[in-house]
């Protein structure tokens, strides 16, 4: 920076040297000389970048980016902004890099490029008009920073002001994208008169003919007018004069497009659009600005319903001002807008003012700040207007999106949340393109399904008639909708395999009972369906293959609807008799040793069949709760048979002990299949375990009521678990 560079060597070519001189006079008006210097750096970068390439009317290349950043110093933009706009089209058109200017400039600087460079590559379809709204949010959300819209507004204002030497083809394209995407921003952002140049300059490359026609008119009519205009101009600043108001008073001509687009809105031939003038009172303060409102409705009387107060009530770009439509003279309607100096500066400039460099040290951290002030100054503002919320909308999606838009392979924009991935967006497609989707294309890059979404994608699913949806997509999908459709098909999936399954179990089980599942037809389902609370066969099956229901059971509630239960020969010989087993092949649990006169519940066992526990059994208290996999039994009523019973004794630690509990369990007629003691050390007491052979609880109580008479037992308890 200290070494003055080859000031000759490096000076500008002939034909932009005026256009780079304007440029750094509007610098030295607001920018500190090291400033200025690095800009000149950037315009010898971006020169030597764009040496030999020209623009379609034959100028050096270099002017375009000129002209861009002059529009951008007009707006006060800080250097960073400056310095981009100047390099803004070198990544994208020529041999330089990302990291070169990150390396030059710094990476602020290469952010800002790179910015617009991304919001050059995403090309609006103009077929799709709907579309408009999402495409503006697209690039607002793309942005990020405020000053990758300014340098892209300047760059397409600049594109515009040039277009003559293209295509009418291409300059309708431009021209209707224009209309369509780029003006509407600029009014969003509240630069009004990018915003009317932008409209005018579409209009006439749109429709040039009649741009030429209207223009004319408006023309003549100037002519015709002037004479009211002035007249006019002059009562309004007698009568504000006259009530000691300080004002500057202008005229104003409406733009063309907003003619045109009223007279099309309306209906109206040209001689009927009468508020072609309009006229501007910029006064100093608040208070003097409803004054001035009220002077001049004694002037001419206003036209009722015209009058708006956006100074009460600001537009959501912060445009402020007082509106009304007087009855002017000859009866030509006049509108007026009357408003302060700051609300001027804003109207003119809108969101760049709050961009403003500044010459002190402040940094864009501070110039951002401020900017979030600002918008948060208006969000009071509108909230006590009540119309908050639909200004948060405003605010949240221009400039701190918490959605994405990307592109569908046709060109249609899809709105997702933040952090939705590709499945999301499958999903949001056609929920068959959801199921059906393998992998994805991402801005034509083949990525994971899990791969997360950023505004501007090309988003392209591809799908496999044989594909379903995997569960570890739940993991990472963002919207409501993929998530039930998920669910929903792993739910059907899973009910469709288990009912298959469950098939099986049931044809293996009818086998086993000597039946071939062909034999059972319809009617013997319409039977069990009527018995059983199951509403449909699939779901029978299902339950079978979930375990829900034994095969075995339903396979006998199948037969059991053709021989009533009482012909049916019961299981194999000497089972024991159990109501609602049967038939199949029972177990007593080994844990607690049901007895006859116990209460139970038989829990079915795949592999096992059924297994009778007691109510009260310990290692059943986990799975009570499952009532799909109980069955009600309970003891047939003439069983003569023995079971297995255990007990634990508790005795004192004397001779004999072991004896005189044997022999009083004989004398209550039970036989001891086994014997253990557990002796502790150093206790008066020993615990001895049997296990009996005892015909059902009564009996059970007679053995305990013999031991009972000992006595130094000191505790008798049943061992269940
Ligand atoms: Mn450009």
């Amino acid at each position: 920076m200290e070494t003055a560079t080859g000031q000759d060597a490096s000076s500008p070519p002939p034909s932009i040297a005026p256009a780079f001189d304007r440029l750094l006079e509007t610098l030295a008006s607001y920018l500190k000389t090291e400033d200025i210097d690095q800009i000149e750096a950037a315009y010898r970068f971006s020169e030597a970048a764009h040496e030999g390439q020209f623009r379609v009317s034959g100028e050096p290349y270099i002017s375009h980016p000129v002209a861009v950043t002059a529009i951008l110093a007009e707006w006060h933009l800080d250097p960073p902004a400056l310095i981009a706009a100047l390099l803004h089209d070198v990544v994208e058109d020529t041999a330089a890099t990302t990291q070169q200017l990150t390396e030059t400039f710094g990476k602020a600087v290469a952010d800002l490029v790179d910015g617009v460079s991304k919001l050059d590559k995403i090309e609006f379809q103009t077929e799709a008009h709907a579309q408009g709204e999402n495409f503006r949010k697209m690039l607002l959300a793309m942005a990020r920073d405020v000053r990758v819209i300014l340098i892209k507004l300047a760059d397409r204002l600049h594109n515009m002001r040039t277009m003559t030497a293209m295509s009418p083809e291409k300059r309708r394209r431009i021209a209707s994208e224009t209309l369509e995407i780029y003006a509407p921003i600029a009014n969003r952002l509240g630069l009004n008169n990018v915003y009317r140049e932008l409209e005018d300059l579409s209009f006439q490359n749109l429709y040039p003919n009649r741009y030429q026609v209207l223009e004319k008119a408006v023309k003549a009519a100037r002519g015709h007018r002037r004479e009211v205009v002035g007249k006019v101009q002059t009562a309004i600043k007698q009568r504000l004069e006259e009530a000691h108001i300080e004002a500057q008073v202008s005229g104003r001509e409406k733009h063309l497009y907003s003619v045109y687009k009223k007279m099309q809105e309306k209906s109206l031939a040209f001689s009927e659009v009468f508020d072609l003038y309009g006229f501007r009172v910029i006064v100093q303060d608040v208070p003097t600005c409803y004054l001035a409102l009220g002077v001049l409705h004694s002037l001419y009387k206003p036209i009722p319903g015209k009058f708006k107060d956006y100074i009460a009530i600001p537009k959501a770009n912060g445009y402020q001002s007082l509106h009304t439509t007087l009855f002017g003279p000859f009866a030509t309607p006049i509108e007026i807008q009357i408003r302060t100096q700051d609300m001027h500066k804003i109207a003119e400039a809108g969101v760049a003012s709050h961009w403003l460099y500044k010459s002190s040290d402040e940094r864009i951290n501070e110039v951002q700040q401020q900017t979030h002030q600002w918008l948060q100054s208006l969000l009071e503002i509108q909230s006590e207007s009540g119309d908050a919320v639909e200004f948060l909308e405003h605010i949240k999606v221009d400039l701190f999106p918490d959605e994405v838009y990307v592109f569908t392979p046709k060109g249609t924009i899809l709105s997702l949340p933040r952090g939705a991935t590709a499945v999301d967006f499958a999903y949001a497609v056609h929920t068959d393109v959801g199921n059906r989707c393998v992998a994805v294309r991402i801005n034509h890059e083949l990525s994971p399904l899990r791969t997360e979404l950023r505004n501007g994608d090309h988003v392209e699913i591809i799908t496999t008639s044989q594909a379903k949806p995997n569960p570890a997509w739940l993991n990472y999908v963002a919207t409501g909708k993929a998530r039930s459709h998920i669910r929903h098909f792993l739910k059907t999936m899973q009910s469709e395999e288990s009912a298959a399954l469950g098939e099986r179990l049931l044809n293996q089980a009818l086998r086993a009972l000597q039946v071939e599942p062909a034999q059972i037809g319809d009617t013997h389902w319409e039977k069990l369906l009527k018995e059983s609370s199951a509403k449909s066969k699939q779901e029978v099956l299902t339950d079978i293959g979930l375990g829900k229901r034994l095969n075995v059971v339903v396979a006998s509630q199948l037969l059991a609807t053709e021989q009533s239960a009482g012909e049916r020969k019961s299981g194999q010989p000497g089972a024991i008799a159990i109501r609602g087993s049967e038939g199949m092949a029972v177990q007593l649990a080994k844990c607690c040793h049901p007895i006859p006169g116990d209460p139970i519940l038989g829990y079915i066992n795949k592999g096992k069949g059924l297994v009778i526990h007691t109510h009260d059994c310990p290692t059943i208290t986990g799975y009570r709760d499952d009532p799909d996999k109980w069955l009600d039994v309970e003891w047939a009523s003439d069983i003569r048979k023995l079971f297995v019973v255990r007990i634990k004794v508790m005795v004192a630690n004397q001779r004999g002990m072991l004896a005189k509990v044997a022999a009083a369990i004989a004398a209550a007629e039970s036989n001891i299949d086994n014997i253990s003691m557990e002796e502790e050390d150093g206790s008066a007491y020993t615990t001895l375990h049997f296990s009996l052979q005892v015909e059902s609880r009564y009996h059970l109580a007679q053995v305990i009521r013999q031991i009972r008479k000992i006595p130094e037992v000191s505790r008798i308890s049943r061992v269940k678990g």
